[in-house]
C-alpha cells in the first residue's frame, strides 16, 4: 500500500485484490520517493593523521548523554547484547535473552575484569561515525550509512552525524 497525504485528501494505491471494493475511491497515483537529501554530506576517504585520536571528539563527551537513540532508530545498526533473566517465581529457572544494544551506551564494550574499550561518549561517537562513514566503506566499497537522517532527528541533544562528517571534511581539507 502506498499512501500520500496532500491537503484535505489522502491518496492511496493498494495492491490487494481483496480491497478491490475500494477501487472507486482510488485515484490514479504513482509512488514517488525521496531522490535527494536537502543536507549535503561529505566524508573524506582518507583521514588526516591523528584525527581519530584528536580533541575533535571531546565536544561529544560533553554533549552526548549516551542514550543510544541514534542507534536504535538506525536502519543499519544491528548490534545486540545478552541479558540473563532470573525468574522470581523459581530461582532455578531463567533465560538468556538477546536485547538491542548500541556502541553509544554504557557497558557495550565492558569485558571481564572490568576493562572497557570506550568509556567516553566522544570515543563512542568517533567509533560510530567512523564505522558508518569510513571503515565500512574501506572494507566493503560503500558507506554503511544510507543517509536517512533518522539519528539526527532522534537525538535529544541535537547531535548530527551529517554536521559531524562535514566538520571532519573541512578539517581534512584545511590540512
Ligand atoms: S543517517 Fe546513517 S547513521 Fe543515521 S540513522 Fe540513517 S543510516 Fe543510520
Ligand atoms: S541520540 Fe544523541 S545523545 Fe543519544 S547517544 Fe546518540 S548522539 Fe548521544
Amino acid at each position: 500500500m502506498f499512501i500520500r497525504p496532500e491537503g484535505d485528501f489522502v491518496y492511496v494505491e493498494i495492491n490487494n485484490k481483496e480491497l478491490d471494493r475500494l477501487e472507486e475511491k482510488v485515484v490514479d497515483l504513482s509512488p514517488c520517493f525521496v531522490m535527494e537529501n536537502k543536507t549535503k554530506v561529505s566524508m573524506p576517504d582518507k583521514l588526516a593523521k591523528g584525527l581519530a585520536q584528536s580533541a575533535f571528539w571531546e565536544e561529544y563527551s560533553s554533549r552526548c548523554i549516551g542514550c543510544g537513540r541514534c542507534s536504535f532508530v538506525c536502519p543499519t545498526c544491528s548490534c545486540f547484547s545478552m541479558q540473563d533473566i532470573f525468574y522470581k517465581e523459581n530461582k532455578n529457572m531463567g533465560e538468556r535473552r538477546r536485547v538491542w544494544s548500541s556502541c553509544m551506551v554504557d557497558g557495550f564494550t565492558d569485558m571481564a575484569g572490568g576493562h572497557s574499550f570506550r568509556k567516553k561518549q566522544g570515543d563512542r561517537m568517533r567509533f560510530r561515525v567512523m564505522h558508518k562513514l569510513h571503515d565500512y566503506k574501506k572494507r566493503f566499497g560503500y558507506h554503511m550509512c544510507v543517509g536517512c537522517g533518522r539519528c539526527d532527528d532522534a537525538c535529544p541533544e541535537y547531535i548530527s552525524i551529517a554536521h559531524c562528517a562535514n566538520k571532519l571534511m573541512s578539517i581534512v581539507e584545511e590540512k
